[in-house]
């Protein structure tokens, strides 16, 4: 199963849940889930039967999925990764998943989106220690400063990002100083850190079947 390029809209209708893949627009009145919160279809808004554990637990690794943007197999492995690391399976895997670059890119305010953020890193916007990283998937560890290349910090998309971020704030594990483009990570990210709702128990139960 590919990385779902769709209608963005419509995967938080399907996932009942704003995953904020479209930027600002999450932020306002124009996002499609505020005004329809029902799966899109027209079985959408049926009440059918009672859904199946295994129904409940595809939903909410698809979910997840689709709110870091990634690929089955790549997901699939960042799985596999959080299950050999001690400690708690689940937790594991988010932690993994929010210290990837692009996620970091997004959390920090030099994009709107994580779609918008995966193009800033591919396309060499992004500095990791000052030096080039374009991957992606590139996990940071405390004390990295995640920083814009200095060509690049006259792009708009940037500066309206900083500015947004600036009224929504940045997680606790990062420091940003949007003067200099500039976030570096203080810890690594907890449980607590994430607000969005996600039962990670349930994607691991469905991986562990
Ligand atoms: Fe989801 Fe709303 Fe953003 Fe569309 S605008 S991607 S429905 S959060």
């Amino acid at each position: 199963m590919g990385r779902n390029t769709g209608a963005s809209c419509r995967m938080c209708r399907r996932e009942r849940l704003k995953l904020f893949l479209k930027g600002d627009r999450c932020y306002s009145d124009k996002c499609a889930f505020e005004r329809r919160s029902f799966p899109p279809g027209q079985h959408g808004q049926a009440r059918g039967r009672k859904p199946s554990d295994y129904f409940i637990q595809l939903r909410e690794k698809q979910k997840v999925k689709r709110m870091y943007g990634m690929y089955e197999s790549q997901f699939l492995n960042t799985f596999r990764e959080a299950d050999r690391q001690k400690g708690v399976t689940g937790e594991n895997l988010l932690r993994l998943l929010e210290r990837r670059l692009d996620n970091v890119v997004y959390r920090a305010g030099f994009a709107s989106s994580r779609n918008q953020a995966r193009q800033l890193v591919r396309h060499n916007h992004v500095r990791v220690n000052g030096r080039k990283v374009n991957i992606p998937s590139f996990k940071v560890s405390v004390n990295d400063e995640i920083t814009i290349k200095e060509k690049s910090r006259n792009l708009a998309l940037i500066n309206d990002s900083l500015e947004a971020v600036a009224r929504r704030g940045v997680p606790g594990w990062m420091e940003l100083d949007p003067q200099a483009y500039k976030a570096v990570i203080k810890s690594m990210p907890e449980r607590d850190h994430i607000t969005i709702p996600i039962q990670e128990q349930l994607i691991v139960e469905l991986y562990s079947k």
